[in-house]
């Protein structure tokens, strides 16, 4: 990995110095040309801190057992204070300085409405609360990392249950389901000890930061631009009175298309699918077949992707140790993106591999924008790239599953209609409970539940001791270690389907925007890049609506 092989920690005391430096230069020349001189050498030391702290991430995810990858994430951990604490003084400085209208001719905007949202974020007097949230969030991502169930003769991951949960029987669908969450209830003591640290430690943060709760805090670290807590309030009303009536029939029918008398939990990820649909090969296979269909999308992804596969930008194996889930992470000095994930032989690999890479094309198209904030934008724009790539991509999945493509194409679009009650259920979740901090671990579980019946009302858990008592929630990860990043998914999801809908009438016009706007990055708010894109904005009366009656005619 040639690439990171000189990335490495700045020193304390040489980001001390750089950031004297540029303080001094700021004082004795304090004019746009100097602001502007100023600034670039600020961001090269941002990008310099991001490639070593995405690396760093990156390699305990990738191993989290392993003593030098995990010292390494303590040290960062304990130094990210102090780098944001001299950014923030920096970002202060840019928002307050007379050069601003010129800087803002040169730099856009945005990166100050970012700055005015991450300023209002820290104080020295929260850096040890920052250290703690840290360590919990370590402690949550080893917990389930580390943790093994026997399945199917062998000791296994909770991430190499994965495929058993889809499979084509039943009955195995309902033992590996047993297994998975025996593992959670074994640890609930923990998860809900550390989940109980997580938000009085966060809510600690918003007092002491002179907001009322940590739900206003969680939004400026979120930096959202543009719209607030109503906003978010009204669209998932929105949800609950246009999405979960539809969902809750699509259930129903393709349930008894199944010959189910009920549906179950361990049944929701096979509806819309005979038996289990698999890529028709192994790892090097599927992205031999990953690297025909992007090319064949677009020249312009067809060149990305070569770029990815054959700069060992990818690490898709499960493992012991592993942490769970998928991202993609960007390295500034080197100008490439990385994807991690855990394949596991399923359809699921597939669906992963164009989201992680949809982000990946984006992070890879505004690599050389001029500030590191625009490199990748706020996360409901982030997802839109992600998501519009699994939808975009539906004409190559015969690539990989031959006959099965249809299958595929069907269940990931009832997918998304029963994943949008889930992601508003998991946004309204984190209300309750950040309104409400002092709660006690049967308060929370009580909450979700308070979630499913409004949002899913379909959920039925059977035996699932640990889902039934309202622990769910516990295996998502963003709960834990990313407050409030959730809505994201589903806002991004009613932009990603207005492409999908729109590239069955215009397939090259809705490419070309698709391009475009992750060429954009970050450089502009979800409204702009939004508006931008020729989308509608998911907040907009009668967009969300949009979506789904195309959604309905599809199942019709
Ligand atoms: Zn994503």
């Amino acid at each position: 990995m040639q690439w990171m092989a000189d990335i490495s920690a700045p020193s304390d005391a040489a980001l001390a110095q750089t950031y004297a430096r540029i303080n001094a230069g700021l004082d004795a020349e304090p004019n746009v040309a100097g602001w502007r001189a100023s600034f670039d050498a600020w961001d090269g030391a941002r990008r310099s801190w991001k490639s070593w702290s995405n690396l760093t991430r990156l390699r305990y995810s990738q191993d989290t057992r392993r003593d030098d990858f995990r010292s390494a994430q303590t040290e960062l951990d304990r130094r990210t204070p102090g780098m944001t604490s001299l950014d923030t003084a920096m970002k202060q400085r840019f928002l307050t300085s007379d050069a601003r209208p010129g800087l803002e001719d040169a730099l856009g905007t945005h990166a100050f409405e970012l700055w005015d949202a991450d300023v209002t974020t820290f104080d020295d007097a929260i850096a040890s609360d920052l250290v703690r949230e840290s360590e919990l969030a370590r402690e949550y991502t080893e917990l389930l990392a580390t943790a093994t169930v026997a399945f199917d003769g062998e000791e296994r991951s909770l991430g190499g249950l994965g495929r058993y949960l889809q499979d084509g029987d039943r009955g195995v669908r309902h033992a590996a389901e047993s297994a998975r969450w025996s593992a959670f209830s074994q640890r609930s003591e923990r998860l809900d000890a550390i989940f109980g640290d997580l938000v009085a430690t966060r809510d600690r943060m918003a007092r002491t930061l002179g907001f009322a709760n940590y739900i206003e805090l969680g939004y400026k670290r979120m930096r959202r631009v543009g719209y607030g807590a109503t906003d978010v309030a009204s669209y998932r009303d929105e949800v609950a009175r246009v999405v979960v009536p539809f969902a809750h029939d699509l259930v129903k029918r393709h349930g008894a298309a199944a010959g189910y008398d009920r549906v179950r939990f361990w049944d929701e990820t096979s509806l819309g699918v005979g038996g289990p649909i698999a890529p028709r090969g192994d790892r090097p296979w599927t992205l031999d077949r990953t690297r025909e269909a992007l090319a064949a999308i677009d020249p312009a992804l067809g060149e990305f992707v070569n770029i990815m596969l054959d700069g060992d930008l990818l690490d898709v194996d499960n493992r012991p140790g592993k942490a769970l889930g998928a991202y993609c992470t960007m390295f500034p000095t080197r100008k490439v993106p990385f994807v991690f994930a855990n394949f596991n032989g399923t359809r699921g690999d597939v669906r992963t591999l164009m989201h992680e890479l949809g982000h990946a094309f984006q992070a890879y198209s505004s690599r050389d924008k001029i500030a590191v904030d625009y490199l990748t934008p706020t996360y409901e724009s982030a997802e839109i790239h992600s998501m519009s790539l699994e939808y975009l991509s539906w004409p190559q999945m015969e690539r990989y599953f031959g006959d099965d493509a249809d299958a595929y194409r069907r269940e990931h679009l009832l997918d998304a209609m029963l994943f949008l009650p889930y992601g508003v259920a998991v946004d309204h979740f984190q209300h309750l409970i950040y309104a409400n901090p002092s709660a006690t671990p049967a308060e929370r579980h009580a909450m979700w539940q308070e979630m499913e019946r409004r949002y899913l009302p379909w959920r039925d858990y059977g035996d699932l001791a640990h889902p039934a008592m309202g622990g769910l929630w516990q295996e998502k990860r963003h709960i834990y270690v990313a407050p409030f990043y959730y809505i994201d998914y589903t806002l991004a999801l009613c932009c990603a389907l207005q492409f999908w809908v729109k590239a069955q009438s215009d397939r090259s016009t809705t490419l070309a925007e698709y391009i475009a706007l992750c060429s954009r990055g970050g450089e502009a708010s979800f409204g702009t890049l939004v508006a931008s894109a020729g989308l509608r904005n998911p907040f907009e009366p009668g967009a969300l609506a949009g979506v789904v009656s195309a959604a309905r005619a599809a199942f019709a």
